[in-house]
């Protein structure tokens, strides 16, 4: 991926607006987590997505992006799809699926983006426990998001927070900085040594996202060059948050 590895530093107004991007682009994840139904499918969600987004006068960056271009406003996942699954309208969702939501929205030039996997009906202990470590693995990473600490203490709180519970980590994907541009420095890996890295200072704005596997830290991308699955067919999750670095505790932007 070509990523512009600059990175912004945003003012007190341009936070605001990012703010105001992150409520949106929550809003367009609770419309699609309503939805996590058997029989409802990925295209359906994709719709409800796109709804919400028209209603703001926004759009999703995801729409478009990349070689091939993306078609969809937001990334459908289903268990052993870790990342980036196309909406489908032949794809219905399952009693006991785990579904990860990943969605971008452009608001006033600023993007904001942020992903969750939620289950469909009754899910498995395994798939719970899966869903538990990742959203743990992600607020162990945020409250590293604090100035004077480095981009490595983020990484390795993820790490040491999914590794020490028998969970695996890709090392192909990682967190970014957010901004004008859905991506821009700093990368922040899942994966890291303390101390190390970029420092962090206030007005950085930052999408944590770890990406877990049950099995294996090895994955692979499908012939329709965008689904990224576990190699080894085992449960994956996903959750996001853009979040930006303050004087004090780090400011969650992509929450309602
Ligand atoms: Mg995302
Ligand atoms: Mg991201």
């Amino acid at each position: 991926m070509n990523w512009a590895r600059q990175i912004h530093l945003k003012s007190p107004a341009e936070l605001k607006i990012m703010r105001e991007a992150g409520r949106i682009n929550a809003s367009v994840l609770a419309a699609t987590k309503a939805l996590l139904q058997p029989g409802v499918t990925t295209a359906d969600l994709n719709a409800a997505a796109e709804e919400v987004l028209k209603s703001y006068g926004c759009f999703s960056p995801f729409k478009g992006y990349g070689r091939p271009p993306f078609p969809a406003s937001v990334t459908i996942s289903i268990n052993d799809e870790l990342v980036h699954g196309i909406p489908n309208k032949k794809r219905k969702l399952k009693e006991g699926d785990i579904v990860s939501v990943d969605c971008g929205t452009v608001y006033e030039g600023f993007v904001a983006d942020s992903a969750y996997t939620g289950g469909v009906g009754d899910i498995s202990p395994e798939a719970k426990a899966l869903l538990e470590v990742t959203e743990g693995a992600l607020y162990a990473g945020i409250d590293k998001m604090r100035a004077g600490n480095k981009t490595g203490d983020v990484s390795a709180a993820i790490q040491q927070y999914v590794e020490s519970r028998g969970y695996y980590l890709t090392r192909e994907y990682t967190g970014h900085g957010v901004g004008r541009e859905m991506h821009e420095g700093p990368q922040v890996p899942n994966y890291g040594t303390p101390g190390t890295g970029i420092l962090l200072r206030p007005g950085m704005t930052i999408a944590i996202e770890p990406m877990v596997l049950v099995g294996t830290e090895e994955t692979r991308v499908l012939p329709d060059q965008w689904t990224v699955v576990s190699a080894d067919g085992s449960l994956t999750a996903h959750f996001e948050h853009s979040i930006a670095v303050t004087e004090g505790d780090p400011l969650l932007l992509t929450v309602l």
